[in-house]
């Protein structure tokens, strides 16, 4: 095992850096809803941690951006302590990384699995609680464990019931954290950048900070002003059902009267996990809210429990990352305007 002596001085005040730079970089994306760097930028950095971490394992401590939920909560919202905690993704960025944690998966989950694939939706992520089919708590996700409350915005959003349907296939349940993302459809996005040319105020930077920003404001009306949308894409804490299967979760939480994707897709074998990345690779823009990648999900609840979570992400998961679009690079030297 190595020791803390044996890492060189080099590496280390490398690693100590880049976790100083990171942990601006989430201050600024998480808190400020103010990116100063590109996702793609900031994915490099983490990635270079991570190769550290690999190469001196010694340095992969509790507290390094690659072992805890990116995030943290702002003192301007209550905090809230979610039921169940909220958790990232890990991610890979080729056809081969993804391949291989296709393989892993598999062969960890010890039998058949199937994979549900669906779009990873560049938004912010918000956990809304339901007790005996009544919205009581919003909250975003802050550092997994404690979020916001933003219960009073939430409620202003179309999309977010504020009562459950009961239906004969889908009894109200006791209790149940849904996960979601809160997102600015693009064109809504371009349109709220084209008034404020218009007036001579600056535009936003992007769909993703707009939509955070929106979502976290002192005063409701300014979010109840922004047309947001919001997707679920699954289940926390729950009482009084269960579910064998993520698919499964999406039919229940369509039946509450949620909105869940169209677009998701349960396949059988890695060769059509890739053809579904390949697809919306080139058809992204067609969709009506910015995606930064696919989620391929093991689609069996006994499965994901087998194969379990690490202290950041579910290891049942996967997020893989589509390559840098330039455009987004150019848009974070305008000033956010939220
Ligand atoms: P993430 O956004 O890469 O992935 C996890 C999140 O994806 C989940 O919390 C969930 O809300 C969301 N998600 C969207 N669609 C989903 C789906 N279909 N199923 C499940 N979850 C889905 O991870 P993160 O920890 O939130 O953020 C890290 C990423 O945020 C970075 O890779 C980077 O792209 C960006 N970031 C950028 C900066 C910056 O300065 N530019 C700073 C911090 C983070």
């Amino acid at each position: 095992m190595q020791n803390e002596t044996d890492v060189p001085e080099a590496a280390r005040h490398e690693w100590t850096e880049l976790v100083e730079q990171v942990n601006d970089h989430q201050f600024a994306y998480y808190v400020k809803d103010a990116p100063t760097v590109s996702d793609a930028d900031y994915d490099r950095l983490l990635q270079r941690i991570e190769a550290l971490e690999e190469q001196h394992p010694v340095l992969r401590s509790p507290d390094s951006p690659t072992q805890r939920v990116g995030g943290t909560f702002s003192t301007e919202f209550a905090p809230v302590k979610h039921l169940e905690r909220m958790l990232s993704l890990d991610n890979v960025f080729s056809e081969d990384d993804l391949r291989e944690w296709l393989s892993r998966a598999e062969r960890e989950a010890g039998g058949d699995i199937n994979f549900l694939c669906e779009l990873k939706i560049d938004g912010l992520a918000i956990n809304l609680l339901y007790e005996d089919g009544a919205l009581t708590r919003a909250t975003t996700r802050g550092d997994g464990t404690t979020g916001e409350d933003v219960t009073l915005n939430a409620r202003t959003i179309d999309g977010i019931p504020l009562r459950l349907k009961e239906n004969g296939d889908a009894p109200m349940p006791k209790a149940v954290e849904v996960r979601g993302e809160v997102f600015l459809p693009v064109e809504a996005f371009q349109q709220l950048n084209a008034d404020l040319v218009e007036q001579g105020k600056p535009p936003y930077a992007n769909p993703r900070n707009t939509a955070a920003g929106s979502l976290r404001q002192k005063n409701p009306k300014v979010t109840a002003s922004r047309p947001l949308q919001m997707l679920v894409h699954g289940i926390g804490h729950r009482e009084g059902f269960t579910i064998e299967r993520q698919s499964q979760a999406y039919d229940l939480l369509r039946a509450w009267g949620l909105p869940v994707t169209e677009r998701s897709k349960v396949v059988t074998k890695p060769d059509e996990v890739v053809q579904f990345v390949e697809y919306y690779g080139k058809h992204r823009h067609d969709v009506e809210h910015e995606l930064d990648g696919i989620v391929v999900k093991v689609d069996e609840v006994p499965a994901q429990r087998a194969l379990g979570n690490t202290s950041r992400a579910p290891r049942w998961a996967i997020a893989y990352k589509y390559p840098p679009e330039e455009v987004n690079t150019k848009l974070l030297d305008i000033r956010v305007n939220v």
